[in-house]
């Protein structure tokens, strides 16, 4: 049974047809790549999933269960942002613990968690700071630190190396790879970077105009006459 999947989802803004009948299932396991240049409909695809847009039209499954009309905070999802979107005024062991204690997760739990998340995204030695003493790559690892605490069955990821350099974009996609292969979750990832997308995909899915226009493994969808 697939992870996540969306039938037939629809999303218009007045007029405006965003997303159109987009049909999708994502396995455990396995991280999907939307891509497709500016507003071809990534992000609301993406945020139709987070439960942060309503969805127009369709209907969306998480772990078997309809969630189409659930709040973002009753799927069992987390979001990694290109802002990061951290707490300035927390500490980084207070960012990744935050989603937790709103949860009700008890003290112990938590820290054993964002220890274990710390220790894997080798930010141990931030937890006590707080984001404005971070560069941008830490950030983004504390963003990945504070999605992976809350283990759930779905990540979602938008454009979460676009504010990075080059070159530590190319180690955080590494990382975000093997991460993945890790921890074996459902990824929904959203990028308009071909070489992300080439790197990270198990399958691909190229948006044009609001609708999915090529779905395939990398070589698949790249290696045609
Ligand atoms: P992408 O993520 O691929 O850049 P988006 O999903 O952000 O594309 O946007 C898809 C389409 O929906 C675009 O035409 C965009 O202008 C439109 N759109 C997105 N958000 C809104 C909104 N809040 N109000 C009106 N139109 C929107
Ligand atoms: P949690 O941190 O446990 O996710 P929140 O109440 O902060 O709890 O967020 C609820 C949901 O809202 C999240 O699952 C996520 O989809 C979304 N969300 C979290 N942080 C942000 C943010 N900074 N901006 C927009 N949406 C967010």
């Amino acid at each position: 049974m697939a992870e996540v999947s969306l039938r037939k989802l629809r999303k218009t803004y007045g007029p405006v047809v965003a997303v159109e009948g987009v049909d999708l299932e994502i396995a455990k396991g396995e991280l999907i790549v939307l891509l497709g240049p500016s507003g071809c409909g990534k992000s609301t695809t993406l945020r139709m999933v987070a439960g942060l847009e309503t969805i127009s039209d369709g209907k969306l499954h998480i772990g078997g269960r309809d969630v189409t009309a659930l709040e973002p905070k009753d799927r069992d999802i987390a979001m990694v942002f290109q802002n990061y979107a951290l707490y300035p005024h927390k500490t980084i062991r207070g960012n990744m613990s935050f989603g937790l204690k709103m949860r009700g997760t008890d003290t112990a739990e938590i820290t054993k968690r964002v220890d274990a998340a710390a220790e894997m995204l080798d930010i141990t030695h931030l937890l006590d700071r707080k984001p404005g003493q971070l560069s941008g790559g830490q950030m983004q690892r504390v963003a990945l630190g504070r999605a992976l605490v809350r283990d759930p069955a779905v990540f979602l990821l938008d454009e979460p190396l676009s504010n990075l350099d080059a070159k530590l974009r190319s180690r955080m996609r590494e990382e975000i790879a093997l991460l993945q292969r890790r921890i074996g979750k459902a990824m929904l990832y959203v990028t308009h970077d071909q070489t992300e997308a080439m790197t990270l995909a198990d399958r691909i899915v190229i948006m044009r105009d609001g609708r999915v226009q090529q779905i395939g493994s990398p070589l698949e969808v790249y290696d045609r006459p």
